[in-house]
């Protein structure tokens, strides 16, 4: 038998949960899929301070919402369920060389927000609630979408367990493999990073007072993100190869911290589990078709450094949500490709823009000699000491 619903979106990781909850009460009926497990949120309380021990607390993924997606996920009923006292905001963000002199600090006058740094599994917990809640939106977990093949009215989905649904528009939020993706044959460019991340909670010797750092070691970039204990920080470390890192004993690795972050939290002193995640460069050459959007990683995959990935599948969640509502007030059809092509418009080039950056950053930090080593700290002073500039580059990134 088949299952009939308006809009199939694949993936509930963050930004399809996001477009699921931006779609409740439409009146368009919703199914999301995802072939995971049903993720279980950890309910643990953060312990204070001092003498924390790393083992447990902090789930090692967190991530940097800025001010625009934050004004979103409140919008659509998810920030509000995530507890306030895990969640670290952020008005102050030092980035420096550490192969140079220069620096550029960021929310000198520390009037707003630069971001809200909260893990991962809060966020999914808080936007699975908010879909919970919704009368239009079904939400399946261990539903692995295997066969799509384009129908007169949209698609014909099949799922690994044998079940067949029919939807107007599918959705492929299933991130940087997408499967949606590649059976509506949509091209995508990319490349691999050749670097890895290297993500995990320390707890530090000062406090680090509410300041997110960035130092741009001849390693790769290492950010030491403020958590909501005054003493741990998530830090995300893109390098290489982490082979060696991953080995070294906790002792020697934050000892290496310690060094590579000079000393400007002190002396780092215990470290949690390590993990790492392979870095890719990937844009989609389309987000659409006839029938067909993707969001998210599945449409574009950038470089953490900055922490923005998971900031530009909000705001396309945002936007085809939009889109979407504006389509059922005219009677049209959720899958009309002149219709997803205003989602494809309005985002697009804001990803693009964001990538290349991205790849420009990680590129010019590469490279290792005194003469880009000069351009790249006479650059840092120029912005510095440029408040315009400034200002400029932390609308980019805030996104409000
Ligand atoms: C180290 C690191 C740090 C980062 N830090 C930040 C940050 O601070 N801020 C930020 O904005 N971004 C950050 N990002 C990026 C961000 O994590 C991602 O952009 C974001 O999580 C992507 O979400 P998504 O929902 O698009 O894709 P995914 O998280 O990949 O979710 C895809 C979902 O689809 C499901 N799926 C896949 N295939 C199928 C199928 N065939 N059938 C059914 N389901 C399927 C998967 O199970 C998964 O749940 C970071 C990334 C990395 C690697």
């Amino acid at each position: 038998m088949k299952e009939e619903t308006d809009i199939l979106i694949v993936g509930a990781g963050l930004t399809g949960l996001a477009l699921a909850a931006a779609l409740s009460g439409s009146r368009l009926r919703v199914t999301l899929l995802d072939a995971r497990v049903e993720p279980v949120a950890a309910g643990f309380a953060v312990k204070s301070s001092r003498g924390f021990r790393l083992k447990s607390g902090i789930a090692a993924r967190v991530s940097t919402v800025n001010p625009g997606a934050k004004k979103f996920l409140t919008r659509i009923g998810a920030w509000n369920r995530i507890a306030p006292d895990r969640i670290s905001t952020f008005k102050k963000m030092h980035v420096w060389d550490g192969r140079g002199t220069s620096h550029i600090e960021f929310g000198d006058n520390g009037a707003s927000a630069l971001g809200d740094i909260v893990e991962n599994q809060l966020l999914e917990a808080a936007l699975i609630e908010t879909v919970a809640v919704a009368g239009n939106i079904r939400l399946e977990w261990q539903a692995k979408l295997s066969e799509a093949n384009r129908v007169e009215a949209g698609y014909e989905v099949q799922l690994d367990d044998g079940r067949y649904f029919n939807c107007s528009l599918l959705v492929g939020a299933d991130g940087g493999n997408s499967r949606v993706r590649e059976l509506c044959s949509i091209r995508s460019i990319g490349w691999p990073y050749d670097q890895v991340a290297l993500v995990t909670t320390v707890e530090t010797e000062y406090a680090h007072e509410s300041v997110a750092r960035q130092c741009f070691t001849g390693n790769g970039p290492l950010a030491f993100l403020p958590l909501v204990d005054a003493y741990l920080c998530s830090i995300v470390w893109s390098v290489q190869d982490a082979t060696d890192l991953m080995a070294l004993a906790n002792k020697d690795f934050c000892e290496l911290l310690t060094r590579s972050i000079e000393h400007r939290l002190g002396s780092v002193r215990s470290t949690d589990k390590r993990f790492t995640f392979p870095l890719i460069h990937q844009h989609a050459l389309q987000y659409v078709a006839s029938h067909v959007a993707l969001i998210g990683d599945a449409a574009h995959l950038i470089h953490p450094l900055a922490g923005q990935g998971a900031n530009l599948g909000f705001a396309d969640a945002k936007t085809l949500a939009q889109v979407l509502a504006g389509a059922r007030l005219e009677g049209r059809s959720p899958g009309d490709l002149v219709l997803l092509k205003q989602y494809q418009r309005q985002r697009r080039l804001e990803n693009i823009v964001m990538g290349s950056v991205m790849e420009a950053f990680k590129r010019i930090y590469s490279l290792d000699n005194p003469g880009i080593n000069w351009l790249r700290n006479t650059g840092m002073r120029f912005v510095n000491n440029n408040d315009t500039l400034k200002s400029l580059i932390t609308r980019l990134v805030a996104a409000d």
